[in-house]
């Protein structure tokens, strides 16, 4: 079954009738990157950041992080690869960065909100990424946005990363892509305001899931409440594709809901062709695209959208799992 699954790497991820999906690579390391290329990952749809940043005494330079993108970038080939900017804070540390004891740190200093408030470590960060963009095609993300102005902010700082490279002569895509992550419920709530100002969403169910339901994904005692396939779930995703649409900008989901195959017929239903996934998932999201018919896939998420529970939206797509494979 794993020898049969490693043969649909060089397939394109097309349902019976004909809807084509990307599937891309969420990854944390040049190795992953390898790992998810020879899972057939059409690019990188998230790269984590922070992982550069851990397990180590000092913040890595522009050359280390420029060195580790490029690379990433050069692999990657023609496909598109999308760097998040750090995202630490809330479950990830680092030694050599204290930030004070909070109560609640998944609602304190993390993500963009650290990013901003040291732009020196956030242009550097910046600066390593548009140098590697003139290696492949990169696009950047940013994560934990709440606000449009924190948009509006981190976008300042790219352009005052992209005057120094302009001064000193070095290229860099001038054109490269800025995205944000969808993974707060403002944000989600403001999708078509936030829409204006980027290229791009990459909804990031894992913080969204736990931000909406109010459970926190760590917790163990509540595992049982973490529902993906929550009502409340499917209207924020639907309000944030139909804002991405609106504005012709594309939306791709990048959160573990996006390496269960049981999510496909929601993908179909929501117009959602990008996905972002562990490797380790890639190929049976394919299998699972390759043996959907887009017709009937979109007509069992309009079903899920309509039900009133998680759990029967999950049987729902239990079941229809089942049916196919
Ligand atoms: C997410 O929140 O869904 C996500 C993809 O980012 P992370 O898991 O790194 O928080
Ligand atoms: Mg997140």
């Amino acid at each position: 079954r794993k020898e049969q699954l490693q043969q649909l790497a060089s397939v394109a991820a097309v349902t019976i009738d004909g809807v084509q999906l990307r599937l891309a690579g969420n990854i944390s390391s040049i190795k992953d990157c390898e790992i998810a290329l020879k899972h057939g990952a059409e690019g990188v749809g998230l790269f984590r950041t922070e992982f550069l940043y851990m397990n180590r005494s000092t913040f890595p330079t522009e050359d280390e992080q420029f060195d580790v993108y490029r690379q990433v970038a050069e692999k990657s080939g023609n496909h598109a690869v999308v760097i998040r900017t750090l995202d630490i804070g809330g479950d990830k540390e680092l030694e050599y960065f204290s930030i004070p004891e909070e109560e609640n740190p998944v609602l304190g200093y993390r993500g963009i909100r650290i990013s901003l408030d040291c732009p020196e470590l956030f242009k550097t960060q910046l600066t390593a990424i548009l140098r590697a963009s003139a290696y492949g095609r990169m696009k950047i993300l940013f994560p934990m946005i709440s606000s449009v102005e924190e948009v509006i902010e981190a976008k300042q700082i790219l352009r005052e990363a992209m005057h120094e490279l302009d001064l000193k002569g070095i290229t860099y895509d001038a054109e490269i892509p800025v995205g944000i992550m969808i993974e707060v419920p403002a944000a989600a709530a403001i999708a078509d305001l936030l829409a204006e100002e980027v290229d791009f969403f990459s909804i990031g169910t894992n913080d969204l899931v736990q931000y909406v339901l109010a459970v926190d994904r760590m917790n163990e005692q509540i595992a049982e409440m973490y529902h993906p396939y929550h009502p409340a779930i499917l209207r924020m995703l639907r309000t944030t594709v139909r804002a991405a649409h609106a504005a012709g900008i594309t939306v791709s989901v990048c959160g573990e809901m996006a390496g269960d195959e049981r999510s496909v017929p929601l993908w179909l239903y929501l117009g959602i062709h990008d996905l972002s996934m562990s490797p380790q998932s890639l190929l049976r999201v394919k299998h699972k695209i390759l043996g959907s018919k887009a017709t009937e896939g979109k007509a069992v998420g309009e079903q899920c959208y309509k039900l009133r529970t998680s759990a029967e939206i999950e049987a729902l797509l239990e079941q229809n799992s089942m049916s196919e494979v």
